[in-house]
């Protein structure tokens, strides 16, 4: 206890009063794009579910291999279940590699996903799946776009600071998000899951965005809405923001790094 108090008062201080810390400042941003850039995706899918009279958590299941796929309203069921290992086993949350995770990948493409959706999913919804119903569902649910989070984007660029896109993506989307906003006059590195092999939350993909975009880890702020992503991006040791439903409070706490970590010019000479 004596030495770790000595240790905080021997730290030497800064110009501001505030005692130096050994961490690097940020030269990097590096957003996350589905609930970031974009609106949440697959809003309303649990009153789909409830309406198309599936049981509850059964199409999370269907499509995502798990019940608490981030980002739609499984999110207050991945928080409860978080202590409850045996809640999570019930709801069905599976080991083996999910066609979504492979699909995200590049592995299959999406005709190969719902041909195999439709075969899972009398075991899973109890009855064959009304693809009709999920079409107009998936096309009322069209995401928009966050667009004071470009305009924040547009600022960190304005600053200097470099800027980066790492997305778990589908190859066959690509048309469509990669046209939503100004996507190339903002990211010098749009790294997308379907492209590289590879899906947040693992290590390597983050590690893949750093090694093309030339820094470390130590310099850069990541921005994800998905709380396992958020935990892979510290665990490696960037900084983190967990977006959550109120963009504003995402960009305050970005702001709030940036101030406490500093920032410089980044880009490459
Ligand atoms: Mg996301």
């Amino acid at each position: 206890m004596l030495r770790r108090a000595r240790a905080l008062t021997s730290r030497p201080a800064s110009s501001t009063g505030r005692p130096a810390t050994f961490a690097q400042v940020i030269s990097t941003v590096i957003f996350d794009f589905g609930g970031v850039i974009s609106s949440p995706l697959f809003v309303g899918i649990g009153a789909f579910e409830e309406a198309e009279g599936y049981p509850t958590g059964s199409l999370l299941q269907l499509l995502f291999g798990e019940t608490h796929y981030i980002g739609v309203e499984g999110r207050a069921v991945a928080e409860a279940m978080a202590d409850d290992p045996d809640a999570a086993e019930a709801a069905g949350v599976v080991t083996d590699e999910p066609d979504w995770h492979l699909l995200e990948k590049g592995e299959i493409d999406v005709a190969t996903y719902f041909t195999r959706l439709s075969e899972r999913a009398p075991a899973i919804l109890g009855t064959e799946i009304d693809m009709e119903a999920y079409g107009r569902f998936w096309r009322q649910s069209a995401p928009g776009v966050h667009w004071m989070v470009v305009h924040k984007i547009r600022d960190l660029k304005a600053r200097g600071l470099r800027l980066g896109l790492l997305t778990n993506n589908v190859k066959e989307f690509g048309e469509h998000w990669r046209t939503m906003f100004p996507l190339d006059e903002l990211f010098e590195e749009v790294v997308d899951s379907s492209h590289v092999g590879m899906r947040k939350p693992e290590r390597e993909i983050y590690e893949l965005t750093c090694s093309r975009m030339g820094i470390t880890p130590g310099e850069a702020i990541f921005v994800d809405d998905n709380a396992d992503n958020v935990a892979a991006a510290r665990a490696y040791g960037m900084e983190a923001v967990h977006f959550r439903e109120n963009p504003w409070e995402a960009l305050r706490q970005l702001d709030a790094i940036l101030e406490r970590r500093g920032t410089r010019r980044g880009h490459r000479s």
